[in-house]
């Protein structure tokens, strides 16, 4: 037996998303099923569907920013009960066995990979799905906790946009001193920016235009470059400690290394469709690093959780309906998301 749940899916790469019912397990002991209040709209939700990261598996149902209401659960949940207020991310899966997984970096684990929330197979052999459906279950150990002070929309974008960048601020220790830049306002962009404002460092935007000066300022950023002047890149040579490049287009990689202090790090978070065209130059001269990050690990995840709601930190969203989702997404393609959508899940019923 299976729960046959509303959804809106992808069924190739060129046509628009549409409704549809998907199959998902009955819950079993360890697992909880959760009603989607809100699912966030990430930029690899379009990579997918579009097949610039290699086929996928049709029907993709996208969506790896889930944050709702815990309605039953499993005899051997411990974490969760009816009413809790919970988060699904990225994965919904891994060995649990590796180095990898044991460090708590299930991300990058090294047994059976990670299972993605949608366009994987999941243990119990079926198809995953993502949020962008009525409801999901979900082993409690893949579920987070939500601190109950956070509206569940400004949640739903921490699952990925918030830990994608956390993750990386906490690997290299950004804090009072350091100096970090971001690259691109976007889901991510602005998620990096509020977290590393929090947690002390001075932070500066670098986005296609000036277009956005006045938010970037708001959200948490001390400067606010346009990477359409040239002078921006004489300007701010050697000025950085950590940069965080979120942009989904291939960039001009070389021009931001030059912007690390010597010893910095570059961390590309961004997946472009294309490859990169680049030279070692900039990394030799400066000892610059060039590295990269994927999400972060259930336990990162759930402290970066708490973070945010010790802080109050949500995300800035637009609020959608399920039948808006394409036209989201050629405005997510031209920029245009201040600064993240989300769907409301109750427009998934049938
Ligand atoms: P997004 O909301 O579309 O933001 C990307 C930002 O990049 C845009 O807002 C824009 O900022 C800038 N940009 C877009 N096109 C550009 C171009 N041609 N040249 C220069 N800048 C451009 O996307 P997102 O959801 O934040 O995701 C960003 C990327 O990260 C995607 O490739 C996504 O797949 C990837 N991602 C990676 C991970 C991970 O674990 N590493 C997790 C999630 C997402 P400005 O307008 O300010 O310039
Ligand atoms: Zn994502």
């Amino acid at each position: 037996m299976t729960l046959s749940v509303p959804a809106y899916a992808a069924f190739s790469p060129t046509e628009p998303l549409r409704p549809t019912v998907v199959e998902r397990r009955e819950p079993g002991p360890k697992d909880v099923v959760i009603d989607i209040v809100w699912a966030g709209i990430c930029h690899s939700d379009i990579h997918t569907v579009r097949d610039h990261w290699g086929p996928a598996s049709f029907p993709v149902v996208p969506g790896h920013e889930i944050a709702g209401i815990v309605t039953q659960v499993g005899s051997e949940v411990e974490k969760f009960k009816v009413g809790d207020h919970a988060g699904v991310g990225c994965m919904v899966g891994s060995c649990g066995e590796c180095p990898n997984c044991k460090a708590g970096d299930e991300q990058y684990c090294s047994g059976t990979g990670m299972i993605g929330t949608y366009n994987a197979v999941g243990k119990d052999g079926l198809p995953t799905y993502g949020g962008y459906s009525d409801l999901i279950v979900v082993d409690e150990s893949f579920a987070l906790k939500v601190p109950d002070n956070l509206p569940l929309d400004q949640v739903a974008p921490l699952l990925c946009a918030g830990i994608t960048t956390y993750s990386p601020l906490r690997h290299w220790n950004a804090g009072p001193g350091t100096r970090v830049a971001v690259v691109g306002l976007g889901g991510l962009g602005h998620m990096a920016v509020k977290l590393a404002d929090a947690m002390g460092a001075e932070v500066t935007v670098l986005s296609q235009s000036l277009r956005k000066k006045e938010d970037g300022l708001r959200l948490g950023a001390d400067h606010y470059f346009a990477t359409s002047d040239k002078n921006t890149f004489k300007e701010l040579k050697s000025s950085f400690d950590l940069i965080l490049n979120t942009v989904s287009e291939v960039t001009e990689i070389g021009a931001f290394l030059n912007l690390l202090d010597r010893d910095g790090t570059l961390v590309q978070l961004g997946l472009p469709e294309h490859p990169f065209p680049f030279s070692p130059a900039p990394l030799v001269f400066g000892r610059r690093r060039w590295a990269g990050s994927l999400i972060g690990g259930i336990a990162e995840t759930q402290e970066m959780l708490d973070f945010c709601g010790e802080k109050g930190i949500g995300s800035d969203v637009e609020r959608i309906e399920s039948g808006q989702i394409n036209e989201a997404y050629e405005r997510v393609l031209k920029s245009d998301v201040r600064y993240r959508f989300v769907i409301d899940g109750n427009t998934f019923k049938a």
